[in-house]
């Protein structure tokens, strides 16, 4: 049997492989980026909500990432990286931690490219999720109760052997497919004001602050869960220490450890940094569904609700924030249609 690769320092908690570059992506990387999403997935629409609308007295467009195959903006990022995979790994593969979208992606882009591929999720993970990715070819190994117990799994497994770790943002071509969405914003909103992303990792957020904050007089806002703030700590003190909290039900931002490439771009770009109650994400996220028909995964809710405590600041201007994923599952939905809290 073939080793895998010994980890290298890292400058954050995770583990990090000798083929990982942490040097950030550019704007210019994320336009070469472009040509190869382009071919593999279709635009995504930029719909005003006339319900935000008139509540904000402002205009709000919905950037509409769940219509994506996978159901999630992060395909985007895992078919770009796959495109340029090294043919050493085709063999072997590529492995992913994920609660659920990262391993989407990673599992889509293995079957485009036709290389195999496995995904290491918490126990609890969201069936619906784990369904699409063995759906998709991937397989799926449970491990730990945590992303982070999932994630240290997976990162033994690509020492043991020669798997292609995609980390969840410490990849500069994973960051810069998922900017893309950034790119097409600037094409049909070039007059946008405002963009609210919800971070995790932080692939998204920085993805547009090298687009839509780069190219546009836009400020972008990036929002967490105040139970679970590893990032926003990151960003605001400078530290890549993990965060002892992690709570959401959010879970496409839970994330207990802050990330060395992504925070390094937040913390030069980033124009503001929000943190939000989960109750206000519930009730975002019930929002979306009753007013404008979006099953849509708490992380998106979290900017909206970040756009209603900075309503005074956003009163007649043009904001735009990604509905980021769709993978709501049943009992999570019907839990918040009950309008009873998740608490
Ligand atoms: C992963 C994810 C996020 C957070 O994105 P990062 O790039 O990890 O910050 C937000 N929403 C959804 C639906 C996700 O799957």
């Amino acid at each position: 049997m073939t080793a895998g690769y010994e980890p290298v320092d890292s400058p954050d908690e995770t583990t990090v492989f000798p083929y990982h570059d942490l040097e950030p992506p550019t704007t210019a990387d994320i336009y070469r980026a472009r040509r190869v999403v382009d071919r593999h997935l279709p635009r995504t629409p930029l719909v005003r909500s006339e319900a935000l609308s008139a509540e904000f007295d402002a205009d709000v467009y919905l950037k509409r990432e769940d219509t994506l195959p996978t159901g999630a903006f992060k395909v985007r990022g895992g078919l770009y990286l796959a495109s340029g995979l090294d043919p050493e790994f085709h063999e072997q593969g590529l492995i992913a931690a994920s609660t659920g979208n990262h391993g989407q992606s990673v599992a889509y882009a293995g079957r485009t490219f036709d290389v195999p591929v496995t995904v290491v999720v918490p126990e609890d993970a969201n069936p619906s999720k784990v369904t699409a990715m063995e759906r998709l070819g991937a397989e799926v190994l449970f491990h730990g109760e945590t992303f982070d117990d999932a994630r240290e799994h997976a990162e033994e497994l690509a020492t043991a052997k020669p798997y292609r770790y995609v980390h969840s943002a410490n990849e500069p071509a994973l960051v810069a497919g998922v900017g893309t969405a950034g790119l097409e914003v600037v094409e049909d909103l070039p007059e946008i004001d405002h963009l609210f992303c919800p971070v995790g990792g932080g692939s998204s957020a920085t993805g547009y602050c090298l687009t839509v904050g780069a190219l546009t007089d836009a400020t972008v806002t990036g929002v967490q869960s105040a139970a679970a703030p590893a990032m926003h700590r990151a960003w605001s003190e400078g530290t890549l220490a993990p965060h002892e909290r992690m709570e959401t039900f959010a879970e496409g931002i839970a994330t207990r450890v802050p990330f060395a490439l992504t925070t390094e771009v937040l913390r030069e770009r980033l124009d503001a940094f929000e943190l939000v109650e989960e109750s206000a994400i519930e009730r975002g996220a019930r929002d979306l569904f009753v007013d404008d028909r979006i099953p849509a995964e708490g992380a998106c809710a979290a900017s909206l609700a970040a756009m209603r405590q900075q309503r005074d600041a956003i009163r007649g201007d043009t904001v735009v924030f990604p509905i980021s994923g769709g993978n709501v599952s049943p009992d999570l939905l019907r839990t918040l249609l009950d309008g009873s809290s998740l608490e």
